[in-house]
């Protein structure tokens, strides 16, 4: 039986959703607080462009969208490393030539909206939902000065972190729920292209500049620049706080990103014209209400960017509630509960997934044993290929489920430092007893993981 299905939010979960319920046959309608970004000129928010992995591809292949959004998104096969004396280094994601892939938000989001309705979608902008009467599955909405109610028979939040879904179940009985905003905030900036419009730098990695309590990353574009993002605390000694004129902000370049500074010549400009902007988890229980309402990508699971996962998390929450719709039809008491046993311990795992390789990235990645453990890696995924993958793989080339990734840390970090405490890697590896040992070390692992 085809729904009244309505939902709040036409980001990029909010519009995908949307076409996968809509080619179901249900009636979807969707309220966007903004702007069509298609017609004003103005940027989808948030960062300019996004790693997506695995878990994101597969969501678009049941939009259709992977042919269209494969010519411009840009692979990235690993890491640019890029240290304060300008010495550089690569390390690859994966043992398997695997790539995350640059895509820009703004056309990604555009895109599937216009899907979206060529699907049949309505998209209402300009329509802020204020409240929600959950029991009544009842929203409040503003447009244009006036509020008008609207009622529907199956509600979801895709309205992002502040989602006011989200904001209503919190006034319930027995809704647990909770935000922490991270002590560093992000800025963006640019490295422009060449004469010719080329790519000034290595264009199929990620580039990152990391200075212990403070990195910056950037990603390619498809005009030839980057987007740098400098993730910084907002107080302390180097801080955001600290960068208040142009020779603060000059200082700072030539002592640490001197390479890069070269390559942006409106750094100022866009230090200074670019907001700070903070970083949020949030967790919230349960994710659904009856048969009736629930949360879904940053509504139900905000996290801080730091494994590029949030959209794809987000996407993966599509694919499995498309999943269940395979299995259980239409009856959604059945559903939206099984979607949030499946999802809600991801939602969680990948929030302390991000967090944890926000150390990773801003000062383990510069560490010499790091970076010999990192090849450590490689090698054994390359000895073991039914045995060893990293956490990192599981994470972004694959779908097993977050929950279990982060159960494998721990394994993963016996293994290494039993491999590690050896000695040399790459010169026992020659001799048979050392093959042996590891042999069984992995067989472990695998066993635990
Ligand atoms: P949103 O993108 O927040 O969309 C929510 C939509 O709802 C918006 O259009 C908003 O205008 C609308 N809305 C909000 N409130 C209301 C309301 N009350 N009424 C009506 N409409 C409303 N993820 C990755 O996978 N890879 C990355 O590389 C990556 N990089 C990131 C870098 C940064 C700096 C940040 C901040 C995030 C990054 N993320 C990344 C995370 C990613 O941006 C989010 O996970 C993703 O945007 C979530 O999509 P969403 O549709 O759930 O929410």
């Amino acid at each position: 039986m085809s729904r009244n299905v309505t939902i709040l939010g036409a980001g990029l979960v909010g519009s995908l959703l949307a076409i996968i319920l809509r080619k179901r046959g249900h009636d979807v309608t969707l309220y966007e607080r903004r702007p069509d970004m298609r017609a004003a000129h103005m940027s989808a928010g948030k960062s300019i462009n996004l790693a997506m992995s695995a878990r994101g591809w597969k969501a678009l292949d049941l939009a259709g969208l992977r042919a269209e959004m494969e010519p411009i998104a840009i692979p990235m096969y690993g890491r640019y490393l890029h240290q304060p004396d300008g010495q550089t280094a690569f390390q690859p994601y994966s043992k398997n030539n695997e790539a995350i892939y640059s895509v820009s938000r703004g056309e990604l989001n555009k895109k599937l909206m216009t899907l979206a309705e060529e699907n049949g979608v309505n998209i209402h902008f300009e329509h802020r939902c204020t409240q929600v009467d959950v029991p009544n599955n009842a929203l409040r909405l503003a447009h244009n000065g006036e509020e008008h109610v609207v009622t529907t028979d199956l509600l979801f939040g895709a309205d992002g972190a502040f989602s006011a879904l989200r904001a209503s179940y919190t006034h319930m009985d027995r809704v647990n729920s909770s935000q922490h905003y991270l002590e560093y905030g992000y800025k963006e900036l640019a490295i422009l292209p060449g004469a010719n419009g080329e790519w000034l730098m290595e264009k199929n990695a990620l580039h990152i500049w990391p200075r212990g309590k403070y990195m910056m990353i950037a990603l390619p574009n498809t005009d030839g620049t980057f987007t740098c993002t400098m993730f910084m605390p907002f107080e302390g000694e180097v801080s955001f706080s600290k960068l208040q004129t142009e020779a603060d902000v000059h200082k700072l370049f030539d002592e640490q990103f001197a390479d890069a500074k070269a390559l942006m010549p409106t750094l100022i400009h866009d230090f200074f014209a670019n907001p700070t902007s903070s970083l949020i988890t949030t967790h919230i229980f349960p994710w659904h209400y009856k048969d009736r309402s629930a949360l879904i990508g940053d509504a139900a699971h905000a996290i801080v960017p730091f494994y590029g996962q949030g959209m794809n998390a987000g996407f993966e929450d599509c694919t499995v509630l498309s999943g269940l719709m395979d299995r259980h039809g239409d009856d959604w008491a059945t559903i939206l509960p099984a979607y949030e046993r499946l999802r809600k311990p991801n939602g969680d795992a990948v929030a302390s997934l991000a967090l944890t390789n926000f150390v990773e990235m801003r000062d383990k990645v510069a560490d010499p044993r790091f970076l010999q453990r990192k090849k450590i890696e490689k090698e054994l995924g390359t000895r073991y290929p039914h045995q060893f993958i990293s956490v990192y793989e599981m994470v972004s080339f694959s779908h097993i489920p977050y929950s279990t990734a982060i159960q494998c840390i721990q394994a993963q970090d016996r293994l290494l430092e039993q491999v590690m405490a050896e000695g040399d890697f790459f010169d026992n590896i020659a001799h048979d007893s050392f093959c042996d040992r590891i042999g069984h070390w992995v067989a472990d692992y695998h066993k635990a993981v």
